[in-house]
């Protein structure tokens, strides 16, 4: 007979683990609060425009690949990943800009532009994340405890990856500029964390857009949980929605379940819902005292007509960066002049929007729930008058009057949509002591056949991490 499995949260860890193991034989049974898969990548569909309501970017695409060819199918039946000719825009408070380009001969221009003789800089800096990457890439299909910090063979490693350096500081090694530190380590913010307390190591992902580019799914980004939900599905897997877990305990029969589906035993289960927050309310335990990452508030418009000026994506810095992450991360108050990112996906796939027209979503990253007692309905329509009086100052377009439809996505909602604790958008934070082997691992300690998929878990956070995390559970699995 085959082994039962059960899912919790059809997130991109979700269901990439449930793809590999309804192939790998188990019959695997997906549980989702939501009507929809995608957890934090979802969709939102309004007016004929299609908004990717949470991640923008595909780094990393051999991440992608791997998880179809652990299924032997080919990623390119499921998924159209473009490169992009230009990976972003960088927009000071100066006026100036900088463009990063896929192509770095051309992106070298733009630096030298900024920082006289910054291309050779360049250079040296690439090579350095280079080295991290080859260090850092086979450690992320590895699950870590923190009693391996006492085993001699890591220790080598742990020396060559600096971890005392942040981010921050291996940049300022390689630029001079206040400018080229912060466009090469802004990447911090994806992973929710400042580049100042960042470890050095996360530079990867300089190295991953940089070096191996970046991708969208034409169609848009929905389309990867659906891709990997459609895949799912062929081997057998089946997906109840609309059914949130609320308890998971074990028995000498197995692992038992407790959803609006009543009560059913597995011989393994795998939470993908926010770990955090799986620990308090589906196993009633007690965290410890976390670091969480921060929370955003999202803006998304469909606008009647085309902007000119803007990329696919674009990032604004405040004019006191220093000012504004401390606000953030730091001092949890709002920031006065935040730094914001800008995602036009119909740049290159305009066929998200009705013809003619334009997606803008507006990224704002702001401090989580756990260290702001503030909301951010008190400062929404300050900070969304910032951000528009900036792109007016760049692009010459007033936004308000072409907005067609406007939704809003508050620090609030990721507790209210997703389960994620203190509304941390990318979930635990990656600071040194909650990344490897401090970070939660992917199976519990008291539970055993009881497993963790996740961006709070290891390796941690992003889609092409949380994709790794499932092959970690996935193998750990099929090798009990
Ligand atoms: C605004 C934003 C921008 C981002 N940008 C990028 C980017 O550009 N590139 C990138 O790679 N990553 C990005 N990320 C990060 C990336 O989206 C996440 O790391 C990833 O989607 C997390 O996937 P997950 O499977 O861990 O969890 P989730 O997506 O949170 O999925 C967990 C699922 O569990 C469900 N659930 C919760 N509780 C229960 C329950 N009790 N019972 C049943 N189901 C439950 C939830 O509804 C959810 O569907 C971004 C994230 C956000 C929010």
């Amino acid at each position: 007979m085959k082994k039962k499995v059960a899912v919790i949260g059809a997130g991109v860890g979700g269901l990439s683990t449930a793809a590999r193991l309804a192939r790998s034989g188990f019959q695997v049974e997906v549980f989702e609060k939501l009507a929809k898969c995608g957890g934090r990548n979802h969709l939102l569909e309004s007016g004929g425009f299609k908004f990717d309501m949470g991640p923008s970017f595909v780094l990393m695409p051999d991440f992608f690949e791997e998880v179809f060819s652990y299924c032997n199918e080919d990623i390119g039946d499921y998924l159209d990943f473009r490169k992009l000719d230009v990976n972003y825009k960088i927009f000071f408070p100066d006026g100036k800009a900088l463009t990063i380009y896929s192509d770095n001969l051309k992106t070298k221009e733009e630096l030298e532009r900024i920082e006289k003789g910054s291309p050779a800089s360049y250079d040296r800096f690439i090579k350095k994340t280079e080295e991290f990457y080859a260090l850092v890439r086979p450690l992320l299909f590895k699950c870590f405890s923190w009693k391996q910090l006492f085993n001699p063979g890591y220790w080598p490693l742990l020396t060559k990856l600096k971890p005392f350096d942040s981010y921050w500081g291996i940049a300022s090694k390689f630029f001079k500029t206040e400018k080229l530190r912060y466009a090469f380590t802004f990447e911090a913010m994806f992973m929710g964390v400042s580049p100042y307390q960042a470890p050095g190591f996360y530079s990867i992902i300089t190295y991953a857009d940089q070096v191996q580019k970046i991708y969208h799914p034409m169609g848009g980004m929905y389309q990867i949980p659906l891709a990997l939900e459609k895949m799912a599905k062929k081997f057998g897997a089946e997906f109840y929605y609309n059914t949130e877990v609320s308890k998971v305990y074990k028995t000498e029969d197995g692992i038992w379940l407790e959803s609006e589906k009543g009560t059913t035993l597995y011989d393994y289960a795998v939470v993908n819902a926010d770990y955090c927050y799986a620990q308090e309310s589906i196993l009633g335990r007690r965290l410890p005292d976390y670091r969480y990452s921060c929370s955003v508030f999202l803006i998304y418009l469909g606008l009647k007509q085309k902007i000119p000026g803007l990329e696919h994506h674009n990032l604004f810095f405040s004019g006191d960066l220093n000012k504004n992450l401390n606000q953030i991360f730091k001092d949890s108050e709002f920031p006065d002049d935040p730094s914001f990112y800008i995602h036009v996906p119909t740049v290159t796939d305009p066929k998200l929007a009705p013809e003619g027209k334009e997606i803008v979503y507006i990224l704002i990253p702001v401090a989580n729930l756990k260290n702001c007692p503030d909301t951010t309905k008190n400062h929404q329509e300050r900070l969304r008058k910032n951000v528009f009086r900036k792109i007016k100052e760049i692009t010459g377009e007033d936004l308000e009057p072409l907005i067609e439809v406007e939704h809003r996505f508050y620090p609030e909602d990721f507790i209210k949509s997703y389960n994620i604790k203190n509304g941390a958008t990318f979930g635990l934070a990656h600071n040194l002591m909650q990344s490897a082997f401090f970070r939660p691992a992917n199976f519990d300690n008291k539970i055993k056949g009881l497993f963790f998929a996740g961006a709070s878990t290891q390796p941690g956070g992003g889609l092409p991490v949380v994709i790794a995390s499932s092959r970690i559970v996935a193998d750990l699995i099929r090798g009990n």
